[in-house]
């Protein structure tokens, strides 16, 4: 095979991207910067630095306006976000991202990669979908195909390509900024997905959340402070809460350590030490823990079955970690779930897979994928009273459909002299159309008649293809003029020469990262004038985005620059130097 048709495999999670490939026939992890999990967090340094990653993921705890983090939670929003004071599109960061994959894949394999299979939730909707694909295309990537999550991760267990199989799994996904369940059901090399179920808004994130507000609650009660109103102090405590909460996976007790937090009036230090028990823990966040276990009943009522038709479940996703999560999922499913693979890669090793398939490798696999909503248009009738009944959503590709798929539909127009109609295409299940996502509309115009009552009847079609990309056409059914649209979704839909002028901005903050770097690393902060604090602070900077540099240390680092900042806003001499001196210290240790 012509390697430079290599097809990569990239999850890009809320949290964190994985980039995999198939290497001699078997799906493979590929590192990105020396690491498996390349942290989703986009930012630019003081000096105009891109940062990718753990260094972006570092600076976001000192400077929080030059980072970008979870950004996959607003794709396809159609809102702008802002990094060092210029704004980007969520496409235009997720590229950020997505280019680093690239390079890393290009590292790696030692050859060119223009051609990804991308991962997103099954909850993704169509704009989310093509707003990944942009993304993908600003970062230099022809995206070959958008596949759903927990599909990818019961391919990744080979069980889409044993073709002797007939198999009905759950995929169970909770990482860290969405979950979803998917039902699927291999059938002899077919993986088709039954029901999918889930929550956007769901992960290891609102963990750690519950966790950072547990402490602030109570540093609050204890000295009248509420660290949430301080974004660094927060963003510590987010940080110190995920790593408790990651111990808490391994050991029934772990500390929550947020030294010099923040001071009291007399400009004491104040500081966190609080142990934290997993019992504790798993009753501050039982009831995301039970939104999960209602998931899994709609997903089992929608594909009409019980938890004894599951003949296998997979974990996936790194709080799957989290055992209160297995014992609840082994109890309502009455069996104990398979994580043979990490649950961090499964997602990215089935999208090799699914690129390997593509690209003609040597996998046996055909995948069968469904639309996890309804698709349709609005429409409004004369009611049996004569009434006007307005609002209403008339389905035309059902939720659940295999993908992809085509449906039509008959309308007839309202009245005699209505030569044009307004198509409003809406996704999702509530039978008032403006209750549902709106995803564009159009005009069909200059209609003819072609009833005796002087009405026009047309077709609407809506052709769904395997990315989730909806295009709906209209058609007079007297002259068979079509007027069609690939969802005018056009707010969040970029033309190519947006594509183009993402691309050109993209170079143009790398192009400033490689010019001269006047560095000034924390001009934005208070003006440090004593030449040796600054060359200091400079080092810390420069360590702070070591991609090596553990997470508790970078928090301390982070904690101490603040401090220093503080001390020389105050003029306080004695304080500079004490901080400097641990800063020295902590510094010392870790280079
Ligand atoms: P993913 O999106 O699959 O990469 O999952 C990332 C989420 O998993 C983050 O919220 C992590 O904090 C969480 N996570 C990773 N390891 C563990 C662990 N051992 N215990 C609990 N949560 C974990």
């Amino acid at each position: 095979m012509n390697t430079s048709e290599k097809i990569i495999g990239i999850d890009l999670g809320t949290t964190n991207s994985v980039l995999a490939v198939i290497q001699n026939g078997v799906p493979t992890l590929l590192p990105i910067n020396g690491q498996r999990l390349l942290p989703s967090l986009v930012g630019i340094s003081p000096a105009g630095e891109v940062l990718v990653g753990t260094p972006a993921r570092n600076q976001w705890v000192v400077a929080p306006d030059r980072t970008v983090r979870s950004i996959k939670r607003k794709m396809g929003r159609g809102e702008l976000v802002t990094m060092a004071g210029k704004s980007y599109t969520p496409q235009e960061i997720s590229a950020f991202i997505l280019r680093e994959i690239k390079q890393g894949a290009e590292a790696a394999l030692g050859y060119p990669v223009r051609r990804a299979v991308i991962t997103v939730p099954a909850y993704f909707t169509e704009v989310q979908r093509q707003a990944t694909i942009e993304a993908g295309e600003i970062a230099g990537l022809a995206v070959e195909r958008i596949i759903n999550e927990p599909t990818a991760s019961a391919l990744a267990y080979g069980y889409g390509l044993d073709t002797d199989q007939h198999l009905r799994m759950l995929v169970y996904d909770l990482g860290g900024g969405t979950f979803d369940i998917s039902i699927i059901e291999l059938n002899y090399g077919v993986v088709e997905v039954l029901a999918t179920a889930g929550d956007n808004f769901l992960g290891g994130d609102d963990f750690d959340e519950r966790l950072a507000n547990m402490l602030a609650d109570e540093f609050m009660e204890a000295h009248d402070i509420d660290l949430r109103q301080d974004h660094q102090a927060w963003a510590r405590l987010l940080r110190v809460a995920e790593e408790t909460k990651i111990e808490l996976s391994a050991a029934p007790f772990a500390t929550a350590n947020l030294e010099f937090i923040a001071r009291d009036l007399q400009h004491k230090p104040l500081h966190i030490i609080r142990e934290v028990s997993r019992y504790e823990f798993e009753a501050l966040i039982g009831d995301l823990l039970d939104r999960t276990i209602t998931c899994i009943d709609q997903a089992l009522g929608d594909a009409k079955l019980t938890a004894a038709d599951i003949d296998r479940v997979l974990l996936v996703g790194g709080s799957t970690r989290i055992p209160a999560v297995w014992d609840l999922v082994s109890v309502r499913l009455e069996r104990e779930p398979h994580l043979e693979i990490d649950p961090d890669a499964a997602v990215a090793l089935g999208a090799a897979v699914q690129a390997g398939i593509i690209a003609g490798e040597d996998i046996n696999a055909i995948l069968v994928d469904v639309t996890p909503f309804s698709l349709g248009i609005e429409a409004a009738e004369f009611g049996i009273t004569g009434h006007l009944q307005i609002d209403m959503f008339i389905p035309i590709i059902r939720r659940n459909n295999t993908v992809p798929v085509q449906k039509s539909q008959l309308f007839v127009t309202m009245f005699p002299s209505q030569d044009k109609i307004q198509i409003k295409v809406y996704q999702g299940e509530s039978p008032i159309a403006s209750q549902n996502v709106l995803l564009g509309e159009f005009m069909a115009e200059e209609l003819q008649p072609n009833r005796p009552d002087g009405l026009t009847e047309v077709t609407v079609n809506f052709q769904l293809d395997i990315n989730g990309i909806l295009d709906a056409t209209v058609t007079e059914r007297k002259t068979g003029k079509k007027t069609s649209a690939q969802l005018k979704a056009s707010r969040q839909r970029l033309s190519l020469e947006e594509i183009a002028q993402s691309q050109a901005k993209l170079d143009v903050v790398y192009g400033d990262s490689r010019g001269e770097m006047e560095f000034s690393p924390l001009d934005d902060m208070v003006q440090i004038v004593d030449p040796g604090v600054a060359v200091l602070l400079d080092r810390a900077q420069k360590t702070l985005a070591r991609p090596d540099l553990d997470g508790e240390m970078a928090a301390e680092i982070a904690g101490v620059v603040m401090d220093i900042h503080r001390a020389t806003a105050d003029s306080n001499n004695e304080k500079i130097e004490e901080y400097c001196d641990r800063l020295i210290d902590l510094l010392l240790e870790v280079e």
